[in-house]
């Protein structure tokens, strides 16, 4: 696969990036000691590490890191403009805020030399998975992972749902596209 180059000068990035600073640094308290976000972070990081521990348990991460290697890796420009500020911001609460080491060529803004460097990832990334990672799987153990994966989504989706009324009314939000 050909790499693109993700471009520091794309004020689209730029700007989401600096709003979900922003959200953070203003509300990062008040988020990480509310009643109700706060076990619903807490929840979503237990399901992020389950299928952070599947996908290794099956050697999953052994088989990008070869791709990596060779320069294949599937991660491509563009991705990064599925994360808006508020998914940039749960990065941030779980203690990711988005910086990759950057001495290295980008093909995805937020894949640095050991991978992606974040934490909370678009469904559009989770729910890939190659030929190669398919066969080698197998079956049964790709429906297992499906699975975890359908949980961590599932957990992303039930902290939004509370998230995001809270930001809106502390008038943060604009509609999300
Ligand atoms: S999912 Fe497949 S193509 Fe993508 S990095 Fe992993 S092994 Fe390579
Ligand atoms: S997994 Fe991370 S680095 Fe890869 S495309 Fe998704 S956000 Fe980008």
């Amino acid at each position: 696969m050909a790499k693109n180059t993700w471009s520091t000068d794309d004020p689209g990035i730029a700007a989401t990036l600096r709003r979900s600073r922003r959200l953070f640094q203003e509300h990062a308290p008040a988020l990480l000691h509310h009643a109700r976000i706060a076990p619903l972070l807490d929840r979503y990081r237990q399901s992020i590490d389950l299928t952070a521990s599947r996908s290794l348990s099956l050697g999953v991460p052994a088989s990008c890191a070869a791709c990596a290697g060779r320069g294949c890796l599937c991660c491509f420009e563009g991705v990064e403009r599925q994360y808006d500020e508020y998914l940039l911001l749960i990065n941030h609460l779980l203690g990711a805020d988005g910086q990759r080491e950057s001495a290295v060529e980008a093909v995805c803004h937020y894949c640095g030399p050991r991978g992606c460097c974040l934490v909370a990832k678009h469904s559009f990334c989770l729910n890939y998975f190659c030929q190669d990672v398919k066969l080698a799987l197998g079956a049964d153990s790709a429906t297992g992972l499906r699975g975890v994966v359908g949980a961590e989504l599932q957990c992303q989706w039930e902290l939004e749902r509370v998230l995001m009324p809270w930001l809106w009314s502390a008038g943060q939000t604009a509609h999300r596209g």
